[in-house]
């Protein structure tokens, strides 16, 4: 029988419910439970694709193609799996089936209601995922807070399950925040209180509550909740904020909670063995050499837009002994000459240019694309980033400010990039895309073939345009080397420069392959080769005295 886990937030958004998720699925896999997760998502979109990433954050792209919430890339690097569809559930997707079975006539004669047709459909959804992941323990974690006005239905199927599987398969845990008052200096859990009060009106009984707080939690504060709350004093999980997410796993195992879960679900489990995670946030905390990466992106006020990339970018610094200094440049403002984002990029050993869509802030990001061809320092282009290393390359040997993207002027005498004919005559925006794993052919000899080793590889693609083979020619004579292909050869997969230490860009999205203990061959690279790079007023390391 299929153990579930649900995890609902109280008190406020954004305390780390995805990342507590995530770790409770680290500690199972780490006693050898196998583990899968999905994220239900309360809002009426049917996917995160068409959301503004400044609104949502990034849309992470599992393989089979789905578009989804940002908390799914946590889930993978934390559990180690590769999810699927069926891991993002939304509102949206839940009414579109219902009403859908409605008109097909599914129901005849009845009224369709909240309870028990889109209550079904919800908890139809964790039955699926149960199903094709084969999981012992599904992990499901309910967006927004209780309270919400979108989340009452999940909450109920959540309730719901209680009964259809049995208690003994079921196990809620609550995750809240306690603010710290500053005049009192005390920490206070009242707003956990109402947030559980809430929970229990809607017939939720929590048998876990993970507390999120900025200071240390005293047992006392633990009394007093598992008191008003009504949870084992053992099951108040304090979390405290700590310097790295990747440690979140071990705060919980070292409170008791592995153990808990467990029991409190009757599984039969291997002990506990996160040797290869205590190590690697042990580097983490080492302190060691920065490498100064520079983002150039278009959402870079709010982080979480891209957060694949810059974790990614830190699991190839940990590779490599090193401690990555992310710094977050606005296209836009690179647009203007002698701007102090223009000066930032004179501290760069490496460039990054990720993913976006439109033409705000795309000059700017060709302006950085120039700098790092004209003074050799590693570029990592990533979908946006290839099509901006292309139209800047192609404006270099066309002399000529005229190349472009058909996406950023539809009349350029040189789209070098485009779409594809056959896209040309398509309608709808969302789920559009050519998503999701594609095999793409490595070149050998290529900076891309070497740094993965491989003569086929498998990433995921979130774009509409592609390089246009009309200029392929003239570039490649100019040196640019198509170093990825698809097997048909017809699209480019990945581009670099011959004349340059490192700028290579590929048009899909390797940010989301990378794991903590197994950076992407990419980034890998990028950072090997950016960490020996020197910027004006660097010292070079002084060689250890004798
Ligand atoms: N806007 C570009 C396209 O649609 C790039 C997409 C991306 O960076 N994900 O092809």
């Amino acid at each position: 029988m299929t153990k579930y886990i649900f995890v609902t937030g109280g008190v406020v958004s954004s305390v780390g419910k995805g990342i507590a998720a995530a770790s409770i699925g680290t500690i199972l896999k780490s006693r050898q439970i196998s583990v899968a997760a999905q994220k239900l998502d309360p809002y009426l979109n049917v996917d995160p694709g068409t959301m503004s990433p400044l609104q949502h954050g990034e849309v992470f792209v599992t393989q089979d193609g789905a578009e989804t919430d940002l908390d799914l890339g946590n889930y993978e690097r934390f559990i180690g799996v590769d999810l699927t569809a069926e891991s993002n559930v939304t509102s949206g997707q839940i009414y579109s089936a219902v009403i859908a079975k409605e008109r097909r006539g599914d129901f005849l004669g009845g009224t369709i209601q909240v309870v028990p047709h889109v209550t079904n459909e919800i908890k139809q959804r964790f039955k699926q995922l149960a199903e094709k992941s084969q999981a012992e323990v599904i992990i499901a974690e309910i967006g927004g807070t209780v309270g919400d006005i979108e989340g009452q239905p999940f909450l109920e199927a959540i309730r719901q399950m209680h009964s259809d599987v049995g208690q003994e398969n079921v196990l809620y845990v609550h995750v809240t925040f306690l603010p710290y008052l500053n005049a009192t200096q005390e920490v206070k859990t009242k707003p956990t209180q109402h947030s559980v009060n809430e929970l229990r009106r809607i017939g939720i009984r929590p048998d876990v509550i993970i507390c999120r707080s900025d200071y240390p939690i005293s047992e006392g504060i633990r009394s007093k909740i598992s008191l008003f709350c009504d949870v084992d004093l053992e099951a108040v999980i304090p979390l405290p904020t700590v310097p790295t997410i990747y440690e979140v796993p071990l705060v919980l195992e070292e409170a008791g909670l592995g153990k808990i879960v467990v029991s409190k679900l009757g599984i039969k489990a291997h002990k506990p063995d996160l040797r290869q995670w205590q190590k690697l946030v042990n580097y983490l905390k080492t302190p060691s050499e920065l490498i100064n990466v520079v983002l150039v992106g278009k959402y870079v006020e709010l982080r979480d837009a891209y957060f694949s990339v810059r974790e990614a970018l830190r699991h190839a610094a940990l590779y490599h002994n090193r401690e990555l200094n992310l710094f977050w440049v606005d296209s836009e403002n690179l647009e203007r000459d002698g701007s102090e984002a223009y000066q930032q990029l004179n501290t760069a050993q490496g460039i990054v240019v990720p993913g976006g869509f439109g033409l705000r802030g795309i000059e700017g990001m060709i302006k950085a694309a120039t700098y790092a061809r004209e003074n050799k320092i590693p570029y990592l282009g990533l979908c946006l980033g290839l099509q901006v290393m292309v139209i800047e390359f192609a404006r270099h040997v066309f002399k000529s400010n005229l190349p472009n993207s058909s996406e950023f002027d539809t009349s350029t005498p040189y789209p070098v990039i485009d779409l594809l004919p056959e896209q040309k005559t398509m309608e709808n925006k969302g789920g559009s895309m050519r998503l999701g794993n594609y095999p793409c052919k490595l070149i050998e000899g290529t900076r891309a073939a070497k740094a993965y080793g491989e003569n086929l590889i498998y990433e995921r693609h979130r774009h509409r345009f592609e390089f246009n083979n009309k200029f392929r020619a003239e570039l490649e004579e100019a040196g640019l080397v198509c170093s990825g292909l698809s097997p048909d050869s017809k699209l480019v997969e990945l581009c670099e420069l011959a004349d340059h230490p490192w700028m290579v860009s590929c048009q899909f999205h390797p940010e989301f392959t990378s794991r903590p203990n197994q950076p992407n061959p990419l980034f890998r690279d990028f950072i090997s080769v950016a960490k020996d790079v020197l910027r004006e007023g660097d010292q070079p390391p002084l060689p250890l005295s004798p």
